[in-house]
């Protein structure tokens, strides 16, 4: 065998489940041990700054010079107690993962050696913004860039760094990072829903988005992995027949977990346990290999550091168990693909869920106003919202057959879709003299709607679950920031033209609850055409949707442009999101990382077929002839035409298939020669897209049939069946 191949197989082989945890304590005992959480800070600052912290926390309170030496100088205490020897600012530029730079503790003055940690290292650092994704928005003179400390996520402890959650702005303050908008649409949505929320309930102060992450990925042995160079550049296999067994047998989902990984699992739990995060659900997914892992919901803006947080995590783990996390969207052909459910919702600081119907949800006017907003929101920027999920790697898996459909629809359930229905159906009539109340009354009583529905449609990009929406069609690989910014956004914005509608009403001499319904009702019906309750991947659905006005994502750099509509640049002014300047940038730099991801994966295939594939099947191909050489000199050319015929018909064959990869490997490289000059990064992408990315397909098809006529001794690369293996 393919003295690569035979190698990773036998490292493979030997590999078992180990057992690195040392952790026996219940966990209520050590979590958040890492995390400089309220009860660290009551013990390591003083009450003046710790309520400082707390105002900025809570009120967005600048801190001053002499606060943020003290509350500097009681986290540096706390950490080095922990063993802590740097710190960084820790940030998330526009790449999909976060971003550290190390200072250490240490510092020396004429008094000698000593740890030092000062306020001011605390609020700003100054990184190169230079050398992160910037779309332009840095200055070829001013390359700085600042990070600053946001202190609504806590500081936490990895790998014996103390992190500093911060945001990352241009020397002009422009954001160069996924946080910014993310905070700021957070601001303009608790506004917005506070807005709603006080024309019913007066006690409310605040109104948070919480968002609960399932994560999906797959598992790889390490050695298998290194041996596949497809899987090292670009975390997915650009070569490879399916396995004869994959998910067809539906064993998969929910079945036992391998002891490999479940020791894997209850290592990164503890690691994640100690860093605050609290892991709820793990098991099994649809393909083999793939595993889920789901967080309890919480305030958004930490639960997506903690995501984040926990993705650095899981790759750190898996590498003490020889084990590589895949985090790609669709890193293997022919079996499912790996999504981000986000599950999100509203709670006033009185733990009121807002999306939660109740037991009389046609009388739940608060509810109802919410839940209305949400629908117009997401019919409003649908188009948007979906585009917002799309990469490279995400476009591998959307619209596929086990995915979300690349077009946008909301499903509600049976109860509540019919609830929609008898309101739309209301009748505001003049003549008709019922009031509101006794309307409503009208409506059927309806079965309170339960949180553990039955009534699920899976193929449904985003749901209502009971007491929340699940957005399904986020990428497993991205920082959901980039899409969640704009759920948020696109609901601000119907919730305050929401209460102007209400507002305008009343002025106008409309009793407060008529007020409302009538809006809720004008609002379902402006958002009908995006409610959809059957089968999200059926054809039918595709052709329904199109005419019912919604757009479908046609591949990623059409779908990027959904930023840069007027529509969009409006949103984002509105909700005070992003300027036009960032929006531009930001646009830029998604169709720059698409050329480049594009590059790297087209460079990888042409080096893989012509470097492996094509001379392994040149090998056994040559066995094929020897053979038939020797046949002839045994039976004669005339009887071995005869008895070889498909034997040579393969020799034949395969010949085909090695001059059609190397033809199109070489269009392949000129079609990127063409594409390469093109100045406007829009039409480059679009160019990669069209003119560089079929080649990808056909010369798969062909090696993908070479690896099933070679002999299996020679191919250098492990299979599928290795690959997708996982029970030792
Ligand atoms: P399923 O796979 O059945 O959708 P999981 O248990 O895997 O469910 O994940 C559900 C996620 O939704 C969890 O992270 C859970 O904490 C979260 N969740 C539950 N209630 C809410 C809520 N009100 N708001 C936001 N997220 C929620
Ligand atoms: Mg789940």
């Amino acid at each position: 065998m393919s003295s690569f191949r035979k190698r990773a197989l036998d490292e493979f082989s030997q590999h078992r489940a180990q057992r690195f945890y040392k952790e026996n304590r219940p966990v209520s005992e050590f979590f958040a041990q890492n995390v400089f959480d309220q009860a660290k800070m009551r013990k390591y600052l003083s009450a003046e700054s710790y309520e400082a912290v707390q105002a900025s926390i809570n009120d967005g309170k600048k801190l001053n010079r002499n606060l943020a030496n003290q509350i500097a100088s009681g986290m540096r205490s706390w950490a080095v107690e922990m063993g802590c020897t740097h710190y960084t600012h820790w940030f998330q530029p526009l790449t999909d993962s976060a971003a550290e730079k190390h200072e250490s503790f240490i510092g020396k003055t004429k008094g000698g050696i000593f740890e030092h940690f000062d306020g001011k290292a605390l609020v700003q650092q100054e990184p190169d913004a230079s050398s992160f994704p910037n779309g332009g928005l840095r200055n070829t003179f001013e390359a700085r860039g600042y990070t600053a400390w946001d202190p609504t996520s806590p500081a936490f402890i990895m790998n014996q760094t103390l992190c500093i959650p911060t945001i990352f702005v241009s020397y002009t303050g422009e954001s160069l990072d996924m946080k910014v908008p993310y905070l700021k649409s957070l601001e303009s949505l608790q506004k917005a829903a506070m807005g709603v929320v006080s024309m019913f309930d007066k006690s409310a102060k605040r109104v948070d988005a919480m968002l609960g992450v399932e994560q999906e990925y797959f598992l790889v042995d390490e050695s298998l992995f290194l041996a596949r160079p497809d899987l090292q550049a670009c975390d997915r296999t650009l070569l490879g027949h399916t396995s004869a067994k994959d998910q067809q047998l539906e064993d998969h989902y929910f079945g036992a977990i391998p002891p490999r990984v479940n020791a894997f699992m209850k290592d990164f739990e503890t690691e994640a346990y100690k860093l605050g995060i609290l892991l709820k659900t793990r098991h099994n997914e649809v393909a083999p290999n793939q595993f889920e892992c789901a967080p309890l919901f919480e305030e958004s803006n930490l639960a997506i550091d903690h995501n984040l947080i926990l993705m650095i995590m899981m790759r750190d783990i898996a590498a003490k168990h020889n084990l590589k996390v895949i985090f790609h969207e669709k890193p293997f052909n022919g079996v499912n693909g790996s999504g981000k459910h986000c599950n999100w919702s509203l709670i006033t600081n009185n733990g009121i869920n807002i999306l939660k119907p109740g037991k009389t949800p046609n009388k739940n006017f608060l509810f109802l106003s919410v839940l209305s907003s949400v629908l117009r929101a997401v019919y409003e920027h649908h188009y948007l919202l979906m585009a917002s999920t799309m990469s490279l790697s995400n476009s591998y898996r959307l619209g596929g057959n086990e995915a979300p459909p690349a077009v946008m629809s909301i499903f509600a359930g049976s109860t509540l879709t019919k609830l929609l229905k008898s309101l739309e159906n209301l009748n505001f009539d003049e003549n008709v003299t019922a009031t509101t109340k006794d309307k409503l009354d009208i409506i059927d009583s309806l079965p309170e709607i339960l949180l553990d529905n039955t009534d699920r449609n899976r193929t449904s990009p985003f749901a209502f679950t009971g007491n929340r929406f699940e957005f399904r069609a986020v990428g497993s690989s991205c920082n959901i920031a980039s899409t969640m910014f704009i759920l948020n956004s696109a609901v601000a914005q119907q919730l305050t033209r929401f209460k102007k509608l209400v507002e305008e009403l009343i002025a106008k001499g409309v009793d407060k609850h008529e007020a409302i319904i009538k809006v809720v009702r004008q609002y379902i019906i402006e958002s009908k055409n995006i409610m959809f309750e059957g089968n999200g991947y059926s054809k039918e659905w595709q052709e329904e949707a199109k005419k019912r006005g919604l757009k479908s994502i046609v591949n990623p750099p059409e779908a990027f442009k959904a930023f840069v509509e007027e529509k969009s640049m409006e949103l984002f002014s509105e909700e005070n999101v992003l300027t036009k300047r960032e929006t531009e940038a930001r646009f830029e730099v998604m169709n720059e990382s698409y050329v480049k991801k594009l590059q790297i994966e087209a460079r990888v295939l042409g080096d893989l077929t012509i470097n492996h594939v094509i001379p392994t099947a040149i090998k056994f191909q040559n066995t094929l002839i020897d053979n038939v050489i020797g046949l002839q000199k045994v039976f004669g050319e005339e009887k071995v035409k005869d008895m070889s015929k498909s034997q040579i018909e393969l020799i034949e064959k395969m010949s085909y298939y090695i001059e059609s990869i190397r033809q199109n490997a070489h269009d392949m490289i000129e079609a990127r020669k063409v594409a390469n000059v093109i100045e406007d990064i829009a039409e480059k992408a679009e160019a990669y897209c069209k003119t560089v990315a079929p080649y990808m397909d056909k010369i798969r098809r062909k090696a993908d049939k070479l690896e099933m006529l070679v002999d299996d001794e020679l191919w250098p690369l492990p299979k599928y069946r290795e690959l997708l293996y996982l029970d030792n």
